[in-house]
């Protein structure tokens, strides 16, 4: 290893050589020595040493974890009972995964709202003495102990470390400590100074008590307090005359002050769910100071397949640095419970759109197959992490592009199999090429998320909405193919039944063939076996909710509706026997068993005579 004094190569570049049997690293910053050493070791392993000099195109490459979204032990503070240290050692699993793809920034997502890491997990409100009587749990001590631990373990591994922190997120008893702040007609005054003294305040002691943590990653729109886009907040003569995205960019210029004052940074996320906040988000995020990184996600609110347009946010603040935010695992196209291999996608996203807007960098969720790490998650059993999955391939591929957005996913790929599935890479290869295809076949219809609620069997009330209320008419309304579907989905012909269920049916073909090339390899056979239950289930879910329509617009009798109804419950009655209460006939966050759908729409129909089983 040597120090080189190239001024190619910056802090985290490298240059590997090799005289005869002589290999070398050289770099001129730490971390640049130690991506040199996790390459050099995995190339002489794999026998696939490569000379040169090797500069990472994007200077921000974060991967974050949903690890501690919202759960562990509940004393301590989460939403599931489950212990920390199994959190924790999912996440030092990730630390120790990211040098070899050059990350340089490890983030922990939260969700305040449903007891989710955020900054004010840690705090005993040292300046609000009135505050300390709080129940604050008896695991303050020990998250604070946890997370210092992680983030020195991230250090050491050559990344920065952030956690999430959302706006105005008050303790519970605020009000009747300092009810001064009290708003008219709504329960804060946005203009009482107490607001940004409590701000201050929070950050201060946050840094004060963790001054390991490298910065915070500031997220609108999900806070269950003070949400500064959705309520309208205080009505009060001086709170009425302050826009929405002037509050928005006060409460960002205030923790930026306070991130400043400890040496630290902040990142903002521009995530939005309605195109009213898209707006206020669009000039509440431009011209900010110049250090401050705004993250936006592919697509507009949340991730949706491979399909859906880019996001106008990207790129949209000129002079900001700006990452494009990525899961891994895919989150909008099947969760955890399929593969989906998305290689193409992130080609697409990261080697064209992040290079084309002049992007910053790419963040990656790297653990949505953590299933404890979602609130609402209630699968059983031990924490499944992507790494563990043949989705393990979408982090190889979207890490290696954000060092090197020209990276040749097909080679990757080869490469990837190989060592994974070693004999069988070629079986394993036929079978998981149509795993992205299969996926955006199971839950898409003609491009549209419809007819699930985040990938589970949902409410008809829930598809009746998803289909009025698609991101793609409301943030795209000038798009008239997506009006053209979308009346074409709403009063469906025989045409448009016979075409919507053509697609489903390729999806299930493509599972069939899948699962044949996938036999003898237990990981991939569990996997596509999934895939084909939930391609049948969903077609006859299609097949249901279109006939219903159908019916309820007086263009056909209940006929074919009966039968759909049918033939959805026998399929499910089929996979629950051989698969048990698992996914997708039954729900694992939000949404119904495939049986109580059946139920909606009998009940809806006006159908007589079908009887639902019990199938134990
Ligand atoms: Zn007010």
């Amino acid at each position: 290893m040597d120090r080189a004094d190239s001024p190619t190569l910056g802090a985290e570049g490298y240059r590997l050589r090799r005289d005869n049997a002589q290999y070398s690293v050289a770099a001129s910053g730490a971390r640049g020595l130690l991506y040199g050493a996790y390459s050099l070791a995995d190339e002489l392993e794999h026998g696939s040493f490569q000379a040169g000099e090797f500069v990472p195109r994007f200077a921000d490459r974060e991967w974050w974890s949903a690890a501690f979204q919202a759960n562990f032990n509940l004393p301590l503070g989460g939403a599931f009972d489950r212990p920390i240290e199994e959190i924790s050692a999912a996440v030092e699993r990730i630390i120790r995964e990211a040098p070899a793809y050059g990350i340089n920034t490890l983030q922990l997502m939260g969700r305040a709202g449903e007891g989710g890491i955020d900054v004010s997990w840690f705090l005993h409100y040292d300046d609000f003495p009135k505050l300390q009587r709080r129940q604050l749990g008896w695991g303050i001590e020990r998250r604070t102990a946890e997370i210092r631990k992680l983030a020195r373990a991230a250090h050491a591994h050559g990344m920065d470390f952030l956690l999430w922190d959302h706006e105005l997120v008050f303790p519970d008893n605020m009000l009747e400590a300092y009810p001064e702040m009290r708003g008219t007609g709504y329960p804060y005054c946005f203009s009482n100074p107490l607001v940004f003294r409590f701000l201050d305040a929070k950050l201060d002691e946050f840094f004060r008590r963790l001054p390991e943590v490298d910065g915070i990653d500031l997220t609108f729109a999900e806070t269950h307090g003070y949400n500064l886009l959705e309520h309208g907040g205080c009505q009060c003569e001086r709170c009425s005359r302050i826009p929405t995205e002037e509050k928005v960019r006060r409460v960002i210029l205030a923790m930026h002050e306070a991130c400043l004052r400890h040496g630290k940074r902040l990142e903002v996320r521009s995530y939005n769910q309605l195109p009213t906040h898209q707006a206020v988000m669009r000039k509440a995020l431009r011209g900010l100071p110049p250090d401050i990184r705004i993250v936006s996600k592919n697509t507009v609110v949340d991730f949706r397949g491979t399909d859906y347009p880019d996001n106008p946010l990207l790129g949209a603040f000129a002079g900001q640095p700006e990452l494009l935010e990525l899961t891994a695992c895919p989150e909008g196209s099947g969760y955890g419970y399929i593969p989906a291999l998305l290689g193409g996608f992130y080609k697409d996203k990261i080697g064209r759109m992040a290079v084309e807007r002049k992007l910053a960098g790419v963040a990656l969720r790297v653990d949505y197959h953590l299933q404890y790490g979602h609130a609402t998650f209630f699968t059983a059993g031990p924490a499944v992490l992507t790494f563990d999955t043949a989705n393990e391939f979408n982090i190889v591929a979207a890490s290696r592009l954000a060092w090197d957005p020209r990276a040749d996913v097909r080679q990757m790929f080869l490469a990837w199999s190989r060592r994974r599935y070693g004999e069988r890479a070629e079986s394993a290869r036929r079978a998981l090429a149509r795993s992205a295809s299969i996926s955006q076949g199971i839950f898409f219809v003609k491009g549209f998320s419809l007819l699930t609620h985040l990938d589970m069997v949902p409410h008809l009330a829930t598809i009746d909405e998803e289909l009025k209320k698609s991101y793609l008419l409301e943030y795209f309304p000038e798009n008239s193919a997506y009006r053209a579907t979308y009346e074409k989905l709403k009063s469906p012909s025989e045409t448009t039944i016979a075409e919507v269920l053509a697609g489903k049916q390729a999806a299930v073909d493509a599972a069939e063939e899948s699962l044949r090339d996938a036999r003898g390899i237990p990981d991939l056979e569990r996997g596509f076996t999934t895939a084909r239950n939930a391609a049948v289930l969903w077609k006859d879910i299609a097949a249901a909710y279109f006939r219903l329509l159908r019916v309820e617009q007086g263009l056909e009798d209940g006929t074919k509706l009966t039968a759909a109804v049918r033939t959805e419950l026998a399929d499910a009655c089929r996979i629950e026997k051989q698969s048990a209460q698992v996914w997708p006939v039954y729900p694992a966050a939000r949404g119904i068993t495939a049986y109580d759908f059946a139920r909606e729409v009998i009940e809806r129909g006006k159908l007589c005579c079908i009887s639902v089983p019990s199938c134990q």
